[in-house]
């Protein structure tokens, strides 16, 4: 069929208009296509309170994975009402393989398994807008904390960066930041989320969903509500971007790794690289923070058991 002359004028003429509209509509406006990657750990999932919760082979762990994929489904559901193009979640616990992929958000895409270069950030690149760490927990040596630990339990008694002593949620954020990805939201309990804040900055928004008495019990926020307040604050988050920027620390880098045992250091100062600092610690430099990163990981995952 042939087109009519008016018709073509009218079509040229909306085409011109939607064209005109696009720089007229304020940036804030516009849905920019923007990827979430989203770290998910344990320890700081709604209702985990002890290790046999967070560990195959139990009776309790069935329960504790279903938490995890319920805590961070909400997780995906608000960034998709916010806006998210594409959501990939990083199973970032153990063996890495704690959420059953049926489980999972349909529009996720889910990283199984373990070891990965990049461990618990596996998958982030450039082209993410945003972080999310969900069921985060706090530092080795922190008190009133779930399971409170940095990288290994039976390992890790402080890590430093440049000094200063980091949880597992300022490492990532680094990692984030390394590719120039804020993390705008942190989950977990009330001692993560104090912990963010004095990393982070106070921009970042933290949903704490249980607070610990000790290291092994905590009041929980009702299940539904916990995951209320993850979507809620995951679309808060999200609508707040650019205000937060990414973490980044100063190269060049000097890492200090503490053990729990002097036999641990001794393996690790075989290195020729590695210096010894005391009985328990050793450190060592690197102008490149995922090439230092990656070296902290095989120092943590070669120590012998204490
Ligand atoms: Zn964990």
């Amino acid at each position: 069929m042939k087109k009519s002359p008016i018709r073509i004028v009218t079509l040229v003429a909306l085409a011109a208009f939607a064209f005109a509209f696009s720089f007229i509509l304020p940036a804030a406006q516009q849905k920019p296509a923007h990827k979430v990657f989203i770290s998910v750990d344990m320890e700081g999932i709604s209702g985990i309170v002890h290790g046999d919760q967070t560990t195959p082979g139990t009776a309790e762990y069935a329960a504790g994975r279903k938490w995890m994929a319920q805590d961070v489904n909400a997780a995906v559901e608000g960034a998709l009402e916010a806006g998210a193009t594409e959501v990939v979640v990083n199973d970032s616990h153990g063996s890495m393989r704690n959420i059953d992929p049926d489980d999972i958000h349909p529009r996720a895409i889910l990283i199984s398994g373990s070891p990965k270069p990049l461990s618990m950030m596996q998958g982030i690149d450039a082209s993410f807008a945003v972080c999310l760490l969900i069921g985060y927990h706090a530092k080795a040596g922190t008190e009133d904390a779930i399971l409170d630990h940095t990288i290994s339990g039976s390992v890790v008694r402080a890590i430093r960066v440049n000094g200063a002593e980091l949880p597992e949620l300022g490492l990532n954020a680094a990692i984030a930041g390394y590719y120039g990805v804020p993390v705008v939201l942190v989950s977990g309990d009330t001692a993560v989320c104090r912990q963010a804040g004095e990393v982070l900055g106070k921009n970042v928004v933290t949903v704490a969903v249980k607070e610990a008495y000790g290291r092994l019990a905590a009041k929980l926020v009702p299940m539904g509500e916990a995951r209320r307040l993850i979507k809620a604050g995951v679309k808060d988050a999200l609508g707040k971007l650019g205000r937060i920027k990414p973490f980044k620390i100063a190269s060049p880098y000097n890492f200090e790794l503490g053990y729990h045992v002097s036999a641990q250091a001794d393996m690790a100062a075989m290195l020729t690289e590695v210096k010894r600092v005391d009985a328990r610690t050793v450190a060592f430099t690197a102008d490149d923070f995922i090439l230092g990163f990656r070296k902290l990981r095989a120092l943590i995952a070669l120590a012998p058991a204490r």
